[in-house]
């Protein structure tokens, strides 16, 4: 499959030529972390980036748009516990998003739209927005994967929906990513404020939150039920992600 949308596989007239033709730039952003025995320290940037290439092969034909590299490093002090986990520091991640658009922004790029897999990348995500909101005149967007398909995990993944659990086993298995099998493991998680904060994206109000360390709330590094993943589920995920994320550029691309 050649992928047109590359920009690291452009040259520079390339970028030139292709900024005739789109002012859209998907920026990937992940993270190096540890997802327990199963899934490789780099699920989060592998997840973000396939995301990001397969709706830009899927929208390319309606709308033209350019992938940068993928900002595979993020915030992630809460798992360094656990071997091969790389974090940068939240400050050294806001400046590397605002850089990126920026030099995006200089270049021609009106429209950016970050892609993020990392739930602990959104502060430092939210926070360059903020920055560059009035300075940086390129309209700039992110958009966290699983936010847009709430609905469908609800109704597919098992809960707690937290870390390397169903839902982000199965979407990463069917994203091509590898998965040691036998590896997987079920563990629920500790509650840390039962009813208030709970290891889990879907626990319903009331809610609170707090800084906490993955190995006080699990041994494996692992908070769900891994065992249930299947590729089957991630496919129902991930079709979800896609047709929406395919929609939103489409509107993005109008304004
Ligand atoms: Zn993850």
């Amino acid at each position: 499959m050649e992928k047109k949308y590359l920009l690291a596989k452009m040259t520079w007239p390339e970028v030139e030529e292709i900024l005739k033709e789109t002012d859209i730039a998907l920026v990937p952003i992940g993270a190096i972390e540890q997802h327990g025995p199963a899934l490789p320290v780099d699920n989060d940037a592998h997840i973000a980036t396939e995301f990001t290439l397969r709706v830009a092969e899927s929208v390319w034909s309606k709308q033209k748009v350019v992938v940068t590299p993928t900002i595979a490093f993020g915030y992630s002090p809460h798992h360094m516990q656990f071997k091969g986990t790389i974090t940068l520091s939240e400050s050294t991640l806001a400046n590397m998003i605002v850089d990126v658009c920026k030099s995006l922004e200089h270049h021609g790029f009106k429209k950016i739209i970050i892609i993020n897999g990392h739930g602990g990348n959104s502060t430092a995500i939210s926070n360059a927005l903020h920055e560059m909101n009035g300075i940086v005149s390129a309209k700039i967007f992110s958009v966290d994967w699983w936010t847009i398909a709430t609905d469908k995990i609800k109704e597919v993944a098992t809960r707690p929906a937290f870390h390397a659990c169903d839902m982000e086993t199965s979407v990463a298995w069917y994203l091509d990513q590898r998965v040691l099998d036998d590896k997987r493991v079920d563990e629920p998680g500790r509650s840390i404020i039962p009813g208030f904060v709970e290891p889990d994206m879907l626990a319903p109000p009331p809610r609170a939150s707090t800084a906490f360390m993955m190995k006080d709330i699990s041994e494996s590094g692992v908070v769900g039920y891994s065992t249930k993943a299947t590729k089957e589920k991630g496919k129902q995920i991930a079709d979800v992600v896609l047709e929406r994320l395919e929609e939103f550029i489409l509107k993005v691309a109008e304004v």
